[in-house]
């Protein structure tokens, strides 16, 4: 396992449930429910649903959203403990999610170090809330992803880059079809196991520690 690197989806894998979903049914601004059907059977994109998703909420929501994702986001247990072992070993985990910087980052900010945290823009400077998109898909990607993993993977590694994908849902899918290893649970796990990508299944962080710790083992 030479110069590996993680990548580690956020809603669903840090967090025990979607934050996303959890805001729109806290919020539950009128058509919401529609895009999500629109996402989920895909005859919209992930960056068309949530878009408009956000867009049904006016701007002026902004701390009440904040204060509910903090109090009702999950951490799934062993996540401070992952990033320690990480850190030990030297190995850089980069945080890439579909959420918004908005929510995602007073989560996110209580746990460390991370070698870089991607996800969604937003813009507050309007009646209702507007998502930017920093992170789209870029020449090799049509999935019009709005946050776009394979991309963002394609970026920052090298040739030799060992590349470890964590995640829970379809959105990891393509990034975990580049990996070389895979810690999955959920959806992704089925789909792993579908699409025989070499994956290891996990409930908590201290399962992927056990797994890397087999790895880096292997290493010497
Ligand atoms: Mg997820
Ligand atoms: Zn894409």
């Amino acid at each position: 396992m030479n110069n590996p690197v993680i990548f580690c989806d956020f809603d669903g894998t840090v967090t025990e449930k979607d934050n996303i979903i959890a805001i729109m049914n806290r919020f539950a601004p009128e058509g919401w429910e529609e895009l999500k059907e629109g996402v989920l059977n895909r005859s919209i994109s992930i960056r068309e649903g949530v878009g408009k998703m956000f867009s049904l909420l006016p701007v002026s929501l902004k701390e009440e959203i904040i204060e509910f994702a903090l109090d009702h986001a999950r951490i799934r247990s062993g996540f401070q403990e992952f990033l320690d072992f990480t850190k030990e070993e030297g190995i850089p985990v980069y945080i890439v999610s579909g959420g918004i910087d908005f929510f995602l980052e007073p989560i996110i900010n209580k746990f460390g170090p991370f070698a870089g945290v991607y996800c969604n823009g937003s813009d507050f400077s309007q009646t209702t809330i507007k998502i930017e998109w920093p992170n789209s898909c870029d020449d090799q990607c049509s999935n019009d992803c709005g946050c776009c993993k394979p991309s963002i993977m394609r970026k920052l590694v090298q040739s030799d880059t060992y590349k470890i994908v964590i995640g829970d849902s379809v959105t990891d899918l393509e990034a975990a079809k580049q990996a070389d290893y895979v810690f999955a649970r959920d959806y992704l796990k089925i789909k792993c196991e579908e699409w025989a990508i070499p994956h290891t299944p996990f409930e908590t962080f201290y399962d992927c520690i056990e797994a890397l710790k087999t790895k880096t083992g292997v290493r010497g």
